[in-house]
């Protein structure tokens, strides 16, 4: 897959003053440090597009990109990372409003991906999360990150007790490196079956009609 733009659209503190993108929107979602915006960097390819949690100035907004690709166009959002020990409890209260309006009322959301970082155990916030997304209509996916942070064995050990942890209801947690691009053709690929999902339906009903074997538009998960 080519991109062939990546752009900021808007960096808002709530929902009512983020505008709509046109597009279907993808929300990452996860916990301060978790590797979200290198996610977001190595997705479009771009070194900055994200600000990174080493950059000054990084918000805690709800921020907008959109992403043209040779397979269509889609908007990826930012949401602030929550869990920062060092916040005060009403300030949580508000990264939770902020991100929970977006969840709930977003009319463009088809996905959301909650991040997990590889050397750090599930908890129990993170599966309150895809419980309440799903209850929001939502589909959510996990995304775990910085693989290339252990070595193969720990790697695969890791990824198997993570996957326990998760259970089965949320689909197949996508293994990502953004540091080696390890998994980001999975990411987009989810992305993509999420916001144009007639496209596959009528990939598959054209198929259907000339014989041919079922195909998405998209390469072919392993
Ligand atoms: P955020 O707070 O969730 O946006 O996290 P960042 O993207 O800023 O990443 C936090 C730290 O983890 C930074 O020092 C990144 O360089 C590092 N990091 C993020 N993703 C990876 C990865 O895939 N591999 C490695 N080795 N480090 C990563």
């Amino acid at each position: 897959m080519k991109i062939l733009d990546a752009e900021l659209i808007a960096s808002a503190p709530n929902i009512g003053m983020l505008p709509e993108s046109g597009l279907p929107e993808v929300a990452f979602l996860g916990r301060s440090n978790v590797g979200k915006s290198s996610l977001l960097n190595g997705l479009t390819r771009r070194k900055k597009l994200a600000r990174t949690s080493s950059t000054p100035g990084k918000t805690r907004d709800l921020v907008l990109f959109k992403v043209r690709t040779d397979w269509g166009e889609i908007g990826l959002v930012d949401l602030p990372g929550y869990g920062w020990a060092k916040v005060s409890r009403s300030e949580r209260a508000g990264w939770q409003r902020m991100a929970e309006d977006y969840l709930a009322r977003r009319e463009a959301l088809c996905l959301a991906f909650v991040l997990q970082d590889v050397r750090r155990n599930w908890s129990e916030d993170e599966s309150l999360l895809l419980e309440w997304l799903a209850e929001q209509d939502v589909p959510g996916r996990v995304v775990i990150t910085k693989t290339d942070k252990l070595k193969l064995m720990k790697r695969k050990e890791a990824v198997k007790r993570l996957r326990k942890e998760i259970g089965d209801g949320f689909g197949k947690p996508i293994v990502t490196s953004s540091e080696k691009g390890d998994g980001l053709d999975v990411v987009w690929k989810t992305c993509f079956e999420n916001a144009y999902p007639q496209r596959l339906k009528k990939t598959n009903a054209a198929s259907a009609e000339t014989h041919e074997p079922l195909s998405a538009p998209w390469p072919e998960d392993d």
